[in-house]
């Protein structure tokens, strides 16, 4: 039997980045990225990594998790999926596209952030491409009232 490939593969939070074998319990074992706070991580199960989408565990990840209750940072988050999460429902309108988000952006969700705040951003506005057949990046984007301001769900389609 062959294992599915699925280096580069992400799940949640965090990107597979090597196999590690299997342990004791001969379990297979994943190295991840995380996609927040760029940790790698020690070697994780499979079924944690691809089921149960565990995060990080880095202690100074859970601090900047600390903001993924905010509307900017849903925002982020669903741009991220459409972009990179091949089973996202809009993914096929995006990252099929070869539409995708600036390496910074990606690996932080800061200076997303940083750039949305510089830009005008409060939770009445929302993050818009100039060209809807480029990427999310600080030159293709900018910051505009949104039409759901305060929506529990970010709008990034608006
Ligand atoms: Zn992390």
């Amino acid at each position: 039997m062959t294992a599915r490939n699925i280096i580069g593969k992400r799940y949640k939070d965090l990107e597979v980045i090597a196999e590690a074998g299997k342990n004791k319990h001969r379990t297979r074992m994943l190295i991840c990225r995380c996609l927040k706070c760029g940790t790698i991580t020690e070697p994780k199960p499979y079924t944690s990594v691809v089921n149960r989408g565990i995060t990080c565990g880095s202690p100074t990840c859970r601090y900047k998790h600390g903001e993924s209750r905010t509307r900017l940072y849903r925002i982020w988050s669903h741009i991220k999926q459409k972009c990179f999460n091949r089973t996202d429902h809009q993914y096929k309108k995006f990252g099929a596209l070869g539409i995708t988000m600036c390496e910074e952006w990606d690996l932080d969700f800061r200076a997303f952030r940083d750039w949305a705040l510089a830009n005008g951003y409060t939770d009445e506005m929302t993050v818009s491409r100039r060209d809807k057949k480029g990427g999310y990046n600080p030159e293709n984007c900018y910051v505009r009232p949104s039409k759901y301001p305060n929506s529990k769900e970010s709008k990034t389609n608006e």
